[in-house]
């Protein structure tokens, strides 16, 4: 580490929260699937900030319409209109095929809302006894840090002197349709079913093939919400413009054939590129009319840079036809992948979806060897973070090119043999 670097870290340290454990290395530049450090030194970026700069680093287009709003309007809460915000709402409603859009900011906001406006769906529509109605979670979810949604983690240190913690969630496993029905019929109050279409944080784990579509149709038998919290997941990233998205090729990514169309639909992250905080929640009519003027809102929710900034994003993922890349080089990465476990037992498993992947090393959960292969990949110039202590997770942005992935799985093979 540069002594530029390590001043700048420990100023971190001394005067921020220890909140985070960044890998050691400090950032000030990006461009499309690169970013580079204070002392010049250039990597290929294998997070895209969790799936959020699926565009790329620093996008033309998002940038200029950032740019162009924000010498426009920045800001006028919803106490007053704004002349973006009915644009923004028609254009992502009919982008995903929803009635309707309440905007917010990042994603763990976007999850309580969802939470918020299907308790709101139970009591007034399906009208469950008050304070009764339950929502379905899934065991290793990850959705967020807010006390509500710490209170069905799983994670115990994100738990842990926090509570007392919300009540009306039952737990069951992921990726177990036999467990989601007992669980629908253990209570007349099920209210929803909040699910991630692939668990990320829990290390890319992809359920099985047709495991959404069941979930899907037992929550409509039950007339139970289907919730998809498609922060990571969406916006290309798995090779689907959502990963609720069937095998449709329409060129914007299906939306107009999903496979599975969630009730609720959860939108964070890569709706915005990565360049400004936008999340959102979309639903139709019969459900998002629940919602009454004064109940629910943030300052910054549906401000006009968000809009601009969102729309030109989504505009440069149709464009640019980021859903059949991510698919194409998914298979590529993952072909490479394997390739490497076969000349190196270090890797015991490869998997994930377009590009959302993950490498299972041959280690424990807890072990430290993630993090030092990690450390490895930096030193030849490659930015990836360990999900556990055993699994790295790969998500390029989505404008990496097939020359590029083949780059990149040479330095990864160079980094895993220095650990053989
Ligand atoms: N849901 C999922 C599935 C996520 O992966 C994340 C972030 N990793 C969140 C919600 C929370 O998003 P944010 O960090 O923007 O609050």
């Amino acid at each position: 580490l540069s002594e530029k670097s390590a001043a700048l870290i420990a100023k971190e340290n001394k005067y921020g929260a220890h909140n985070y454990h960044p890998l050691p290395v400090v950032l000030d530049r990006g461009e499309g699937v690169f970013v580079w450090d204070v002392d010049g030194k250039k990597y290929y970026d294998f997070l895209s900030a969790y799936s959020a700069v699926n565009q790329g680093h620093c996008h033309p287009k998002i940038i200029d319409a950032m740019v162009k709003q924000a010498q426009t309007l920045t800001l006028t809460s919803r106490a007053f209109h704004n002349d973006k915000l009915g644009v923004f709402e028609e254009y992502i409603t009919k982008y995903f095929g929803f009635d309707k859009l309440l905007p917010m900011n990042t994603g763990a906001e976007a999850v309580e809302t969802a939470l918020k406006l299907c308790r709101k769906w139970a009591y007034e529509v399906k009208q469950i006894p008050e304070n009764q109605a339950q929502i379905i979670v899934c065991e290793n979810n990850f959705h967020g840090r807010t006390t509500t949604i710490i209170s069905f983690s799983n994670d115990e240190g994100a738990r842990k002197n926090f509570g007392p913690f919300t009540d009306g969630f039952i737990k069951i496993p992921y990726d177990d349709t036999a467990a989601l029905e007992a669980a629908l019929k253990s209570s007349p109050n099920i209210a929803g079913f909040l699910v991630e279409p692939i668990q990320g944080e829990a290390g890319v784990y992809v359920p099985t093939e047709g495991y959404l579509a069941k979930a899907k149709a037992l929550c409509e038998a039950h007339n139970v919400l289907f919730i998809a919290d498609e922060v990571q997941t969406g916006i290309a990233r798995t090779g689907r413009l959502l990963a609720t998205c069937g095998n449709c090729s329409c060129s914007n990514g299906c939306e107009n054939n999903p496979e599975v169309k969630p009730d609720i639909l959860i939108l964070g992250k890569a709706i915005s590129g990565g360049v400004y905080p936008v999340s959102a929640v979309l639903a139709n009519d019969a459900i998002m009319n629940v919602i009454q003027p004064g109940q629910h809102g943030s300052t910054f929710g549906g401000n006009p840079v968000a809009a601009a900034v969102a729309m030109a994003a989504l505009e440069v993922v149709k464009d640019e036809k980021l859903s059949q890349n991510a698919e194409y080089l998914g298979t590529v990465l993952r072909k490479g992948l394997n390739e490497i476990a076969s000349r190196n037992p270090l890797i015991t498993l490869v998997r994930g979806k377009g590009l959302l992947n993950a490498i299972v090393i041959n280690s424990d959960e807890d072990s430290d060897l993630a993090w030092n292969i990690c450390l490895k990949f930096r030193d030849y110039g490659l930015l990836a973070k360990p999900t556990h202590g055993n699994k790295i997770r790969f998500a390029p942005p989505l404008v990496i090119t097939e020359e590029q992935i083949h780059d990149c799985l040479a330095i990864i093979e160079k980094a895993l043999n220095d650990f053989k």
